[in-house]
């Protein structure tokens, strides 16, 4: 019997069903700006080998979603929980033979996962707290005190009411509150 067709780094637990595969993908992605030389693209494997992320993760492969982006695994791509481990270091897009845009290309991912509400909580939780407080992580009061006490001078003040502003164009609060969509396919 032969085997089902599996992506690189899965386990053969994991087949690919032909229902999943959604072909136009890689043509939508051709079309936006970061991710349009995606097809370009020839497996070669840069990309993940001087990654720096990838050195110490077992799971993030930036070769790896983009063949699965080519193949059309499209909510697999989106669902993928790695994709937010990209430090958006471009060393990936330096070296690119193909001059893939692989950082951009994972920028879109992100992007559309947004659009769908894939957002890790941990993400929700720094935007909730933007626009709070202006800052993306709440400084503890305890390190508030702690600087008084060493007579460091008070931090800046956020503006959360101008982070509001400038994010309003690109609906982020929206897409923040969105709930997450199914992971039918989630890995
Ligand atoms: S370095 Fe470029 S061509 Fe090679 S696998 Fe990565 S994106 Fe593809
Ligand atoms: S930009 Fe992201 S994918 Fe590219 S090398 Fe840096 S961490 Fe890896």
């Amino acid at each position: 019997m032969t085997e089902a067709a599996t992506t690189p780094t899965q386990s053969k637990e994991q087949p690919i069903r032909a229902s999943e595969l959604d072909p136009k993908f890689k043509y939508e992605l051709q079309k936006i700006h970061g991710s349009d030389r995606i097809l370009k693209c020839f497996q070669c494997g840069t990309c993940t080998s001087d990654c720096p992320v990838a050195r110490y993760s077992d799971s993030y492969r930036p070769r790896t979603l983009i063949h699965m982006a080519q193949l059309g695994l499209k909510d697999r791509v989106l669902n993928s929980d790695t994709l937010w481990l990209c430090a958006a270091c471009f060393t990936c897009t330096d070296r690119c033979p193909q001059d893939v845009e692989v950082a951009a290309v994972i920028r879109v991912f992100r992007n559309l996962a947004a659009e769908k509400g894939c957002v890790p909580q941990v993400f929700k939780d720094q935007a909730a707290s933007l626009l709070e407080t202006g800052y993306a992580f709440k400084i503890p009061e305890l390190r508030v005190k702690k600087r008084e006490s060493q007579g460091l001078p008070p931090l800046p003040k956020g503006n959360p009411e101008n982070v509001k502003k400038t994010l309003k164009g690109v609906k982020f609060i929206e897409k923040i509150q969105k709930p997450a969509g199914d992971k039918q396919n989630g890995q």
